[in-house]
């Protein structure tokens, strides 16, 4: 939406055009969004009685915990690709309330975006992730550590990949500046959609061995199923 449509029509719907109180989004459209229940605090893989799961217990991952608002799905996959693909950049402030809405930042000192390498930064003009993480901070009035994490490789596509090609693509991928994070102790990484956590997992590890960050959270609008 157009910045000045959106000061002539404050609060309404992006998507359905309803009023919709604070947020620029249904809150009717959003409440019908599946999001994960039961699932694993450290992965958000379906568990029972949301446990920690098996798999979490058996190679625990570098990061603590995982919040997510939603599963990839209906029109919330609408917005991330408007976002990611279509130049739908006030979208971005959308998603960064609707995650807000989502999440327990209580434990969290600082938020930092899952980086692009500055290929694919440059072809799309923006990182997304960044831009959802600037809003979070400026909501939750937390810092955004901006240059804490270079992606230096420039890692192919990761859309058809399973989880071990993941890993394995993404290894050596980020470079960590220890210096960015010297005033924080726990911070959240920020990303549009969690797939496999590979990326995180990559990211977490890094910055746990480079730094004395001691709990970082993943959080992410959508995560797939
Ligand atoms: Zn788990």
């Amino acid at each position: 939406m157009h910045w000045l449509e959106r000061w002539l029509l404050p609060s309404k719907c992006v998507l359905t055009g309803e009023g919709s109180g604070l947020l620029d989004i249904s809150e009717y459209l959003v409440d019908t969004w599946s999001k994960p229940e039961e699932v694993c605090p450290q992965c958000c893989e379906p568990s029972p009685s949301s446990q920690v799961c098996g798999a979490c217990l058996t190679q625990t991952p570098s990061f603590d915990r995982t919040q997510v608002g939603f599963y990839f799905e209906e029109e919330l996959a609408g917005l991330v690709h408007g976002l990611k693909y279509q130049n739908r950049l006030a979208y971005s402030r959308i998603l960064a309330e609707l995650l807000v809405k989502s999440v327990d930042a209580e434990a969290v000192d600082a938020v930092v975006a899952v980086p692009l390498h500055l290929n694919r930064r440059r072809s799309r003009g923006y990182n997304q992730a960044e831009l959802i993480a600037q809003e979070m901070a400026r909501i939750l009035q937390i810092p955004l550590i901006r240059d804490g994490i270079e992606r230096v490789v420039d890692t192919p596509s990761q859309t058809h990949l399973d989880a071990d090609e993941r890993r394995r693509n993404l290894k050596g991928a980020f470079k960590v500046v220890p210096e960015a994070f010297s005033a924080v102790n726990r911070i959240a990484l920020v990303d549009d959609v969690i797939t496999t956590g590979a990326t995180m997992q990559q990211l977490a590890s890094e910055i746990k061995s480079r730094t004395d960050i001691e709990w970082i959270e993943a959080w992410a609008v959508a995560k797939t199923k």
